[in-house]
């Protein structure tokens, strides 16, 4: 066997390694040792990659390696667990960067003329790695508050981006007739990159931070497809399958992320959602009508020391608080009191997919109380009380009954119909959509303001009296 074939080979190996890794992903059962596989593929597409003849100089490839390996780490440490969204943003962008870089290598290498193949890859690989780098800096600075959040929109805006693509067909037209050389090649490269980079601020301006999920897993699956792009200009197998895996995965999940919330990828991406129109149209007068009800954490204690069925229904908010290590306490203690605990989880609550499931994980919530959102609904009307920890757009009955509500048709836990529903938040702020929430103002709604951390805290800390005394 020549260095080539068992190089191929291993390519597929590393390739069915991959396959099986992500299929084992899908069930929390299998993920630990899913991600094992995974990793062992891409060992193993590394090693090999190295043997491989036209590795040039294995100098820079360590220093590469030294100076990745390092702030990989940094960031593992340092980052926190609500902040994992803007740092996927940041590890697209790189990985479209490197896409790009590839494609850029590739036709800066002295050589014959390009054929139409190698540079219509090129034209592929520097396109959606330069429109994925400049798009998800840009969802960096939105998601981690260094721009703003709203949706920045302009009159003609849809025609500034219908001309860019128009743009980016002729420059990468241009630079595929002329094999990338003559006068022409280089000009039309360098108005591809331009234009690249351009169209990737302009496409993800008009979309808001609460969206951004949404755009990350797309600028995900874009990235995917920049390093299949990338993995035929070099003509590299595994290259090809692994960005292809990235791609259609990260564009199953924006889909599914986009049926959680009733929205289509137009919608999202087009609609200027979460700007101060949209809100209002959510707010119309005369549909909110009700009084808040504030509780103590006194009374909190009282009502749920005698409950029998509870169930958590946690949000963003529990995210920002990071109260899921109290709330898996107050759990336990419901359960010594003899009640029955679920956590009721809905597909998009948090900022980002699994967020819920993730912190909840993280406190060693038993994975069988964490009920979905379709299981538990049934159950709704024979609960107790339900606790809301930060969640508001999730539980937002509107979404249900308001067909002028800008979440009208997104699927909702129904823990208004639960007999008595506390709300921990701490004040009046609205939920990501910017609409108001009926729930609230329900008769059988009490609000315990306060962080959610501190006012599960206080709840626990009555618990607790109580076993002492
Ligand atoms: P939400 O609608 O954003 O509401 C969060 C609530 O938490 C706010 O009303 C806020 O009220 C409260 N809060 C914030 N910090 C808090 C703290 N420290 N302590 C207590 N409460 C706190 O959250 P959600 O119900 O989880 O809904 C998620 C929304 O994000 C949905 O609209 C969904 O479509 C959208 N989204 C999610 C994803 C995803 O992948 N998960 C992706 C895109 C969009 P106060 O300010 O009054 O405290």
């Amino acid at each position: 066997m020549n260095t080539e074939t068992l190089i191929n080979f291993a390519y597929i190996v590393s390739s069915i390694l991959f396959i099986f890794g992500l299929k084992m992903l899908g069930r929390q059962a299998t993920a630990r040792r899913g991600n094992m596989l995974s990793s062992l593929g891409m060992l193993l597409a590394v090693v090999v990659t190295l043997i491989d003849r036209q590795v040039v100089t294995f100098q820079w490839i360590i220093t590469g390696l030294a100076v990745g390996g390092v702030i990989g780490f940094a960031c593992a440490r340092l980052i926190k667990m609500t902040s994992m969204p803007e740092m996927v943003a940041l590890l697209n962008g790189f990985g479209g960067l490197a896409s790009l870089l590839v494609g850029w290598a590739e036709y800066a290498k002295p050589g014959e003329p390009l054929s139409t193949f190698t540079s219509t890859v090129i034209v592929l690989a520097v396109f959606i790695g330069g429109m994925t780098f400049t798009g998800s800096l840009y969802a960096f600075g939105k998601l981690s508050g260094k721009l703003s959040g709203k949706p920045v929109l302009f009159g003609g805006q849809q025609i500034v981006n219908g001309m860019l693509v128009l743009g980016l067909a002729v420059a990468g037209a241009l630079f595929v007739i002329n094999s990338g050389v003559g006068a022409m090649g280089p000009s039309a490269f360098y108005a591809l990159l331009a234009v690249a980079f351009v169209l990737g601020i302009t496409m993800v301006m008009p979309i808001g931070g609460g969206d951004m999920p949404v755009v990350i897993s797309m600028l995900n699956s874009l990235s995917g497809l920049a390093a299949c792009a990338a993995g035929f200009v070099i003509l590299n197998n595994v290259l090809i399958v692994a960005g292809c895996l990235v791609g259609t995965s990260g564009v199953i999940l924006t889909i599914i992320m986009c049926k959680a919330m009733n929205r289509s990828i137009a919608n999202v991406l087009f609609s200027g959602f979460g700007s101060d129109a949209t809100a209002a149209a959510g707010n119309s007068e005369g549909q909110i009508q009700g009084e808040l009800k504030p509780i103590s954490a006194e009374d909190s204690f009282a009502v749920l020391e005698a409950a029998r069925q509870v169930v958590i229904v946690p949000g963003y908010g529990m995210a920002v608080s990071q109260a899921q290590h109290i709330v898996r306490e107050l759990a336990e203690m419901l359960e010594e009191n003899g009640a029955e605990v679920r956590f009721a989880i809905h597909p998009v609550a948090g900022r980002m997919p699994g967020h819920m499931n993730v912190l909840l994980a993280e406190a060693s919530v038993p994975y069988e109380q964490l009920v979905e959102m379709d299981s538990v609904n049934p159950q709704m009307p024979m609960m107790d009380v339900a606790i809301v920890i930060g969640a508001n757009d999730v539980v937002n009955p509107a979404a249900a009954r308001d067909k002028s509500s800008p979440i009208y048709g997104m699927p909702i836990i129904n823990a208004h119909e639960a007999r008595t529903v506390i709300c921990l938040k701490r004040g009046k702020g609205a939920g990501f959509s910017g609409i108001e929430n009926q729930l609230f103002l329900l008769p059988n709604t009490r609000m315990l303001y306060g962080d959610a951390k501190a006012s599960l805290q206080a709840v626990a800390g009555e618990f607790k009296a109580m076993a002492e005394a």
